[in-house]
C-alpha cells in the first residue's frame, strides 16, 4: 500500500488515476482547486479506506506548502505523486492583444509549471526528511502531445507541457541518487471536461480520425500508463516520457 498525492484528482484524467490507485489499494489524497464537493463524491466511491480530500490553488505557493503538509498530515506519509492538475487556454497570436497574451502565459504557466514546481519541492522535501531510510518515491507528470506536436492556438500550454517533461528530466537524474523515480506521460486527446465542447463540435470527428483507432482517449487508458510509471518496476524507465496518445502522432 502506497500513499498518493493526485493533483486534480477531483475530475477527468485525475480522478481516473485515483479510482486506478485506490483500485490497487493505495491510499489517496484527492486534489482540487475548489470543486470539494466532486472531490468528495469521488473519494466516497474510491474502494479501500483513509482517502482524503485537500484543496489548493496551484498557482498560489503558499496554499500548495499547506496543501502538501495536510496529506502528508492525513495519510501519514506521501510515496508517490501524481502533478496532474492542469489548464488549457486557447490564445491564437494574432487574435490576443498584448496585455491578454502576457496575462494567459502568466496564468497557465503558474499553474501548469510553476504550481507542478512547488507541489515536487514540497513533496521531495517530505520525502527526504521522513526516517525510512533512503528517501525512495515515485513522481509522476503528466505532460502532453501538445509539447512535441505544437499548439497552435495554445502556445503557453504548449510550452507548459515542454517544461514540465524537461523538468521530468531534470529530476530523474537530480533525484535518482535518492532512490526517488521521476515518469512522465504525454496523453494525446482524452474525453474529458477540458475537451468536452471541442470533441463534440464540428471538430470532433477529425480529432477522433487522429489516431488509428478512430477515437480519443479514455480517462482510463492514461490511469493505466499513470498505474504503471508509479510502480515499483518503473525505476528503469526514469527520465522517459511515455507517449499515450493512440499512435495520433509518432516522434
Ligand atoms: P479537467 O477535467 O479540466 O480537470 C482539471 C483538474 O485540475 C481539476 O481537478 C481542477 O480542480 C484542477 N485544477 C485546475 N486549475 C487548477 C488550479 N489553478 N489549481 C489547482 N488545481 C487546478 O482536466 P483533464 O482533462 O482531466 O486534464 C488533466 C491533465 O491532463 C492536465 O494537466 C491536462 O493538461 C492533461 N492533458 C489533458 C488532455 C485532454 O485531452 N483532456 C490531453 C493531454 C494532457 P477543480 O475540480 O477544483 O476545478
Amino acid at each position: 500500500m502506497s500513499c498518493v498525492l493526485v493533483t486534480g484528482g477531483s475530475r477527468g484524467i485525475g480522478a481516473g488515476i485515483s479510482r486506478a490507485l485506490a483500485a490497487r489499494g493505495d491510499r489517496i489524497a484527492v486534489h482540487c482547486r475548489s470543486n470539494v464537493a466532486a472531490a468528495e463524491a469521488l473519494v466516497a466511491e474510491l474502494p479501500g479506506e483513509g482517502h482524503v480530500v485537500v484543496a489548493a490553488d496551484l498557482a498560489d505557493e503558499h496554499a500548495v506548502a499547506e496543501m502538501v503538509h495536510a496529506a502528508v498530515e492525513a495519510l501519514g506519509t506521501i510515496d508517490i505523486l501524481v502533478n496532474n492538475a492542469g489548464i488549457y487556454l486557447d490564445q491564437p497570436i494574432q487574435q490576443t492583444g498584448y496585455e491578454e497574451w502576457n496575462a494567459g502565459w502568466r496564468e497557465v504557466l503558474g499553474v501548469n509549471l510553476l504550481g507542478a514546481a512547488a507541489v515536487t519541492w514540497q513533496v521531495v522535501d517530505h520525502l527526504r526528511r521522513r526516517e525510512r531510510g533512503p528517501a525512495g518515491g515515485r513522481i509522476v507528470m503528466v505532460g502532453s502531445r501538445g509539447a512535441y506536436r505544437g499548439e497552435p492556438t495554445a502556445p503557453s500550454y504548449g510550452a507548459s507541457k515542454a517544461g514540465l517533461h524537461a523538468l521530468t528530466q531534470s529530476l530523474a537524474v537530480s533525484l535518482g541518487p535518492e532512490g526517488i523515480v521521476v515518469n512522465g506521460v504525454a496523453p494525446g486527446f482524452v474525453a474529458t471536461d477540458m475537451t468536452e465542447q471541442l470533441l463534440a463540435g464540428p471538430a470532433g470527428d477529425g480529432l477522433r480520425a487522429q489516431s488509428p483507432f478512430g477515437r480519443v482517449g479514455e480517462v482510463a487508458d492514461i490511469a493505466a500508463a499513470v498505474a504503471w510509471l508509479s510502480s515499483p518496476e518503473a525505476q528503469w524507465t526514469s527520465g522517459a516520457i511515455l507517449d499515450a496518445n493512440g499512435a495520433s502522432y509518432l516522434r
